[in-house]
């Protein structure tokens, strides 16, 4: 045996460094080291990490009730943070109910599960076929990864993936704009989607899935000024579902509560969120259905059917009450604005520290909110090699974690914690320039 753990770790050749305690923004490894988290590990630890009010709201509700089935009970944490979530979200002209999963990919799952049952439900059951984007990624699971399109992640599994699922474009001007205005380039994509509906045939379309700010594979990808609302159109047309897959960048990432809302302002028929919404401190996942939806589903509950989909864990109570104390932490810290305000200052000081001949190699900085990149282009490191992995580890050693992104981009993503102040804020970006200077 070569290895001296018995975890089936992510890389079987790394030595992980092991996480022993957190503290705000930081975590503390066994050996002693310092790490300023400055992408929440993957976008997750909204409120930091030993928040006592969080680990009070924890062993709380542990104490009062750990655990019960949803085929027989709801749960008051359960059901309060749904109340939550669809006021926070401008009521339930917006979203009418929420269904509560443990991770994204569950949360992806549950979503196009939803939109086909709601398409059989209207009579439709053609309607089979779902619509993604190239570089996308929307989780692990089968349906997930099929419904992605995140090319190292698929490779083994593709002749395994499901066959409906088709994908376009992805929405990404800074790397495929060239030569076009962005409304020229916005055309064209909006093109390419009725393209694809009119080869599938309009009535076989189940659902549009995208990540309103790419994060994963694109590193924090803002759309152009009228894609999200113009995907809304083409999918009224059609009848077909519009999902937005928010479990990386949304609940107040972006610098709104959700990123679509300051995309252009519309919403989607169906939501996912996971990540941030509870913090990191227990999993969980959550969809937002949205009135046309709920109103099929309904109608069909009347008629004795039901969503034949259910997960054991799901609407979990402890789960649900660690989230409520996150997001009133949020609410009641103004955590929004500082994402905001921190956000731009994290961009200002990565624009003016970053190296003007990478500039010229396509290098930029990237985002909104506290959601930043910072993409390399084609500069590489001296020896020809990509240099966000370097910069990773780099930047690790001097004490910082950043996310490398996958497979589209040369970059590391930005995303600390909503509570990050002006010093740590500089204490991140610092780290991560010298890190870049070691690393070219
Ligand atoms: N959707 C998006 C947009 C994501 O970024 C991720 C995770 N990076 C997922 C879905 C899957 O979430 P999870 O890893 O919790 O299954």
């Amino acid at each position: 045996m070569s290895s001296t753990t018995s975890i089936f770790h992510r890389s079987l050749e790394t030595t992980y460094p092991v996480a022993l305690s957190g503290d705000g923004v930081y975590l503390l490894t066994k050996s002693g080291q310092k790490i300023l988290d400055g992408s929440s590990g993957a976008a997750v630890s909204s409120v930091g990490h030993g928040n006592q009010e969080v680990i009070d709201a924890i062993i709380h509700q542990t104490q009062a009730l750990s655990f019960a089935h949803t085929s027989f009970f709801t749960s008051d944490p359960a059901e309060e943070l749904a109340n939550f979530l669809i006021t926070e979200s401008g009521g339930p002209s917006i979203f009418s109910k929420v269904s509560f999963l443990c991770s994204g990919s569950e949360a992806v799952e549950t979503a196009l599960k939803i939109a086909r049952q709601y398409h059989v439900y209207r009579n439709e059951p053609e309607r089979v076929n779902f619509i993604g984007r190239e570089y996308s990624y929307h989780g692990n699971t089968l349906g997930a990864l099929a419904a992605g399109n995140n090319p190292p992640r698929r490779a083994v599994f593709g002749p395994i993936l499901s066959q409906v699922f088709h994908h376009v474009s992805r929405c990404f001007y800074d790397a495929d704009g060239e030569g076009r205005s962005e409304e020229e380039y916005e055309d064209a994509l909006i093109q390419e989607f009725e393209d694809k509906v009119e080869q599938l045939g309009p009535k076989t379309v189940a659902a549009i899935i995208v990540e309103p700010v790419g994060g994963a594979t694109l590193g924090a990808a803002t759309p152009t000024k009228t894609y999200l609302p113009r995907l809304r159109k083409l999918c009224d047309k059609h009848g077909i579902l519009l999902i937005f897959d928010e479990v990386m960048c949304g609940m107040g990432r972006c610098g709104n509560y959700h990123a679509w809302q300051g995309l252009g302002g519309v919403a989607p028929d169906l939501q996912t969120i996971g990540k941030g919404l509870g913090g990191g401190y227990l999993p969980l996942s959550a969809v937002l259905m949205g009135p046309k939806v709920y109103s099929v589903f309904e109608k069909g509950s009347k008629a004795g059917e039901k969503f034949t989909s259910g997960h054991t864990f799901q609407g979990h109570p402890v789960a649900c009450a660690s989230a409520i104390a996150v997001q009133r932490i949020i609410k009641r810290d103004c955590l929004i604005p500082n994402v905001v305000k921190m956000g731009l200052r994290l961009r200002m000081l990565l624009a003016d520290g970053f190296p003007a001949e990478l500039v010229e190699g396509g290098a930029r900085v990237r985002g909104r909110g506290l959601f930043q990149s910072l993409d390399f282009g084609t500069a590489g490191t001296k020896l020809g090699g990509p240099l966000g992995a370097a910069v990773r580890d780099e930047a690790f050693r001097l004490g910082a974690a950043v996310y490398l992104c996958s497979s589209a981009v040369d970059a590391v993503l930005f995303a600390p914690p909503f509570i990050i102040n002006a010093e740590e804020v500089g204490k991140l970006a610092d780290i991560v320039l010298t890190a870049l200077r070691n690393s070219q």
